[in-house]
């Protein structure tokens, strides 16, 4: 049970450090970029290493392939065509195809 009740709490500071390092990654993008490339990283060895997803929000900011950061109009070009969003990260090439479901105003 104690064990439980400390993995959550790691859980927590795990999240809120990942939250840190993209909202720093985003701030030092345009200057520089291969810092926020390191950010990338951390984050990612912190998700995998308490076994986390990253927030929605950061999903698709980077690349999965090359690890890099990335920001839509300066390295990542996003498509959407049908019911599928395309992201194509413009520093190796890589393209993450994601469904699209679009929220239903029925108002
Ligand atoms: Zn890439």
């Amino acid at each position: 049970m104690s064990r439980r009740k400390q993995k959550k709490w790691l859980n927590r500071i795990a999240y809120e450090r990942m939250e840190i390092l993209f909202n720093q990654a985003e701030k030092e993008f345009s200057k520089h970029p291969e810092r926020s490339d390191r950010y990338v990283k951390l984050t990612r060895s912190i998700s995998t290493r308490y076994n986390l997803t990253l927030p929605n929000y950061w999903r698709g900011r980077f690349c999965k392939n090359c690890d890099k950061f990335l920001k839509p109009g300066v390295n990542l070009r996003v498509r959407l065509s049908g019911n599928t969003i395309s992201r194509k990260c413009l520093e190796c090439g890589h393209l993450t195809r994601v469904p699209y479901t679009r929220k239903e105003d029925k108002s």
